[in-house]
């Protein structure tokens, strides 16, 4: 089933505001299926696709993906339920995480999860303590802090103090990292330096530097990696308008790249892991929003949208997941007036609430529908959904024109026992 056309596309938006009100998420599972392909054609042939949880964990969505044949990158419990209530064999999970819960580790091991990315000694012992406890083996590979290659792809490396894996110049804490540890064993090493890299060449580049670091620190602990997760990096258009880019090169490169680091790697060398969030959901998602309110204010506009930080980039200020830019559009027929700059804020009582302090808008007014393109990576996971209490955004699943299923989003909480 093909997307519909816009005309279609804007019928459909404004049937779902005015049946399931607004704020709302539409998710379109013909896009998450198409970024899917995109990604996988463009990644080496023998290469697997996790699919990390945290961008976006509705059913549907994680459904899709899986029944596409990505695997799960999970990191709580709560990822960890997701995934498999979408039916991914616990086979295909890895578990990952710099602070992992032994009550989380547990149960993850009784969902019968046996891949793991150990981050420190600390992680790793806990990894085999739950092991011990539960009479299960498992397998881990080792988080490393590689050094980054600089965003213009130059040979130049950077390396950044992280809490994430343990720092590749770090030689005896990764020599006993890499030898097993009662029932948990290590397979291999994970690295994972950036996100969202726009520029293909510096992606690559990322790659070639984790590589490295691998290759040395393999080579060093006499280990053959029987696993390699190299994390991800693909980059998406986030709450503003864009497409999906392609890397018509990206395979080639990395076949070059792991062929110079593992010889012959086809022939019984590492089976190779890629991580993706953002890339296979963002552009399946639309914000609908309504604008309440019109105002100035010292000589500048005020759109009031009943979305703000707490349905739409909430953790924008804490930099990498989104910036705070939202660019929506309105839905339907425009009048063709002139755009202006406004200010796009949310309705909650703190300053804080804005979503662009420079978005464009034509002839902004009260009752508007406008939709944000691109919110289907880090949208109500990444927001501050619990701050002031306003109900939280529905998401509207659809396939083609058919409205699978809305659901809103809510914060409960629940009694407690004390555990002793
Ligand atoms: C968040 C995360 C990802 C996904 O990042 P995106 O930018 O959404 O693709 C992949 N791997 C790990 C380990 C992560 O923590």
């Amino acid at each position: 089933m093909s997307r519909p056309d816009d005309a279609d596309r804007a019928s459909l938006l404004t049937r779902i505001a005015r049946q399931y009100g607004t704020p709302a998420y539409v998710y379109e599972l013909d896009a998450v299926a198409s970024a899917a392909e995109s990604l996988t054609a463009d990644l080496p042939a023998d290469g697997g696709l996790l699919y990390s949880l945290k961008a976006n964990p509705h059913p549907e969505v994680v459904a899709r993906l899986l029944a596409g044949g990505a695997g799960a990158e999970v990191s709580s419990s709560g990822e960890l339920a997701a995934a498999l209530a979408a039916g991914c064999p616990p086979d295909r999970i890895m578990y990952t995480g710099p602070g992992k819960d032994p009550r989380q580790l547990a149960q993850a091991l009784s969902a019968r999860v046996r891949c793991f990315s150990v981050e420190s000694p600390a992680d790793r012992d806990r990894l085999a303590d739950a092991c011990g406890r539960a009479g299960v083996d498992a397998e881990y590979l080792v988080r490393l802090n590689t050094p980054r290659g600089s965003a213009r792809g130059s040979l130049r490396m950077t390396g950044r103090p992280t809490a994430f894996g343990t720092d590749v110049a770090n030689r005896q804490e990764i020599a006993a990292l890499l030898r097993p540890r009662g029932r948990a064993r290590p397979v291999g090493t994970h690295t994972f330096s950036a996100s969202n890299v726009e520029d293909p060449a510096a992606l690559l580049q990322e790659f070639r530097n984790a590589l490295a670091a691998v290759r040395d620190v393999c080579d060093a602990a006499d280990l053959a990696p029987q696993l390699l997760a190299l994390g991800g990096g693909f980059p998406a258009p986030m709450a503003r308008p864009g497409t999906l880019a392609r890397h018509p090169d990206l395979a080639a490169g990395l076949e070059g790249e792991l062929e110079a680091a593992f010889p012959g790697r086809h022939r019984g060398g590492p089976r190779i892991l890629f991580e993706s969030g953002r890339y296979l959901t963002a552009t399946a998602g639309t914000l609908l929003t309504t604008v309440l309110d019109v105002k100035t204010s010292g000589g500048r506009t005020f759109v009031v949208l009943d979305a703000g930080v707490n349905v739409l980039g909430g953790m924008s200020g804490l930099g990498r997941l989104m910036s705070p830019r939202a660019q929506p559009a309105a839905v339907g027929a425009s009048d063709g007036g002139e755009e202006r700059a406004v200010t796009l804020v949310g309705p909650l009582c703190t300053p804080l609430d804005v979503l662009n302090a420079s978005a464009r808008l034509v002839d902004p007014r009260p009752g508007q529908l406008l939709a944000v393109p691109n919110t289907g990576a880090y949208g109500p996971t990444a927001s501050l959904l619990g701050f002031l209490s306003h109900p939280g955004p529905v998401e509207v699943v659809v396939e083609g024109a058919r409205v699978r299923s809305a659901r809103r989003l809510a914060v409960s909480s629940e009694e407690v026992a004390p555990r002793v």
